[in-house]
């Protein structure tokens, strides 16, 4: 079969979650037993969001492959249980600097190097890279931004020009709009879709489906005005109406025949209905928890719910096959402070401490830490959370005094965790980190030996230090057990004190790569500690 491509696009407003749509499409069509992959473009300029704050994009999600990408990604490989790559992201950044490298080295010579073709050229190439693998029947693209921006237009006109280029049942497009619910009025509002499609249309591109946000269900007379008016036929009008879990929404798309209208437009030959056993046994579990756990969640960027979205997700993920609902409670690390510490955490089953970047909020979260171990609470770090249940343990159980990590002061006397020596030499940021995935060899008799049930694993990274492997005997003589070492480099990833309950700290992210239908092991016995 020929690979089909499906470009999605939004309106009216950002934030309606349009990459929980191509990822619930997707879903539907690789559970038809179609070859599957999404891709995602974002307008911005940044080459990846690696150096962007989380407060502005949400979380950096990062591939196997150390793409540090979209968390529009993290979606895609939730709902489709495939891994992502470095091509599945592309950026304007990335585009402009392929093209003005080509151009240096002269391969445009005598030629003014413009939008059209040129960089519209370039993003057409990338929108069809990963169908010309041969990999996938389909290829899903999600269009970032909302129509009608300035920086998204280079990418609409590159969906016009395929859509042009490609033969008729090669290639669709979705538009994602929303109708607002005016409750003054008590009525649905159609303009803004009208206006947004216009500004598509005008463009050159035709929706062939168009799917509604919406608080409230759509009649047939409303859809049949949105799709007059839009000029798109009768029944390619959708409602994609508010659910209560993201994982619901491909079940609630294929009620609205959004698969079957897909492949009969792309006269994919499949009859077949999605097998969505996994997903509906997974919806099932999280509907009906039996038990409840309150989960601290101590981080910096606790204001904005898609800075963590990964580990939110994979504890909602354990939460369902714990049958427990996980009730996390965000709690500022900035905030902590040696008095109010235990008031702030009180009541809690477990203590998840978080990643992240420099120096605000560091002594609250070493102050969490100390509290878990102490308490007896289960606790687990991740990353920068590892890193300071590294340094609590320094301070407080080792007695080195300013302890600290070199991210923090590269002159402090006690280091215990310091940059890696490969990091030394980088003096670029943008991509230079420890990405991507790394193997780890665990010791056999320990916690995390138990939660994995095997020697070899393999997790995502994504940092620049590392604990100090000059402190490794005193740790160990002091009862902090390194489990989990990088077989080639000696790299100690996972720390854990077999003293306590449950307290183990990862250099990794094991976020990434936990899906509601293989929930991550070290989540899943972290949520079952923090139960007991
Ligand atoms: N800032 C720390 C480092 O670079 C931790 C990074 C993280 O938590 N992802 O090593």
């Amino acid at each position: 079969m020929e690979t089909k491509y499906i470009f999605i696009t939004g309106g009216v407003v950002s934030s309606l979650g349009k990459g929980i749509i191509a990822a619930s499409l997707a879903k539907l069509l690789k559970a038809r037993g179609l070859r599957v992959t999404i891709q995602k473009f974002d307008p911005y300029i940044n080459i990846d969001p690696g150096t962007l704050n989380p407060y502005e994009h949400g979380e950096c999600y990062v591939t196997e492959d150390g793409a540090e990408t979209d968390l529009d990604l993290g979606h895609y490989e939730r709902f489709l249980g495939v891994y992502t790559s470095k091509a599945n992201n592309v950026t304007t950044g990335k585009i402009y600097n392929t093209v003005i490298n080509r151009e240096r080295e002269g391969a445009y010579l005598g030629k003014t190097v413009q939008i059209v073709p040129h960089i519209t050229d370039e993003i057409k190439r990338r929108m069809l890279l990963l169908g010309q693998t041969g990999e996938y029947d389909v290829v899903l693209t999600e269009i970032g931004g909302t129509v009608g921006d300035m920086e998204s237009l280079p990418f609409i006109e590159a969906v016009r020009q395929l859509q042009w280029e490609l033969p008729d049942d090669t290639c669709m497009s979705i538009h994602l709009t929303l109708v607002p619910y005016l409750s003054a009025a008590k009525e649905l509002k159609t303009k803004p879709t009208q206006h947004s499609v216009q500004m598509l249309q005008q463009a050159g591109v035709q929706p062939d489906v168009i799917i509604c946000r919406t608080e409230h269900p759509l009649s047939d007379e409303l859809r049949r005005k949105v799709a007059l008016f839009c000029n798109v036929k009768p029944g390619h009008v959708i409602q994609s109406i508010d659910a209560w879990s993201i994982y619901q929404v491909p079940l609630n798309m294929h009620e609205e025949h959004l698969d079957e209208l897909v492949v009969r437009k792309l006269r994919i030959e499949n009859f077949n209905q999605p097998e969505l056993s996994g997903l509906k046994s997974f919806l099932d579990r999280l509907r009906k928890p039996e038990r409840e756990v309150d989960i601290a969640l101590v981080g910096k960027y606790v204001s904005l719910q898609d800075a963590y979205k990964s580990i939110l997700e994979a504890l909602v993920h354990a939460g369902a096959a714990n049958l427990c609902k996980v009730k996390v409670h965000s709690i500022q690390s900035e905030d902590i402070t040696a008095a109010n510490v235990a008031e702030k955490l009180k009541g809690m089953n477990g203590i998840l401490v978080a990643p992240g970047f420099g120096e605000r909020g560091l002594e609250g979260k070493i102050l969490a830490v100390k509290y878990a171990r102490e308490k007896g609470v289960p606790f687990f770090g991740i990353c920068l959370g590892m890193q300071m249940c590294v340094v609590e343990f320094a301070r407080n159980v080792l007695g080195l005094k300013g302890a600290i990590s070199a991210e923090v002061n590269p002159e402090a006397e006690h280091k215990v965790i310091d940059m890696m020596e490969e990091q030394k030499k980088t003096t670029m940021k943008g991509g230079t980190m420890r990405l991507g995935a790394y193997d780890c060899e665990i010791t056999q008799g320990t916690l995390a030996y138990s939660i994995y049930g095997k020697k070899k694993i393999s997790e995502r990274h994504r940092h620049r230090y590392e604990f100090n492997a000059a402190y490794t005997e005193q740790f160990t003589k002091a009862g902090m057990v390194i489990s989990g070492h990088n077989p080639d480099t000696g790299l100690a990833e996972i720390v854990e004190l077999p003293s306590h309950p449950f307290f183990i700290g990862v250099q990794f992210h094991p976020e990434y790569k936990s899906t509601p239908e293989n929930p991550h092991p070290l989540f899943l016995h972290f949520v079952a500690a923090a139960i007991k």
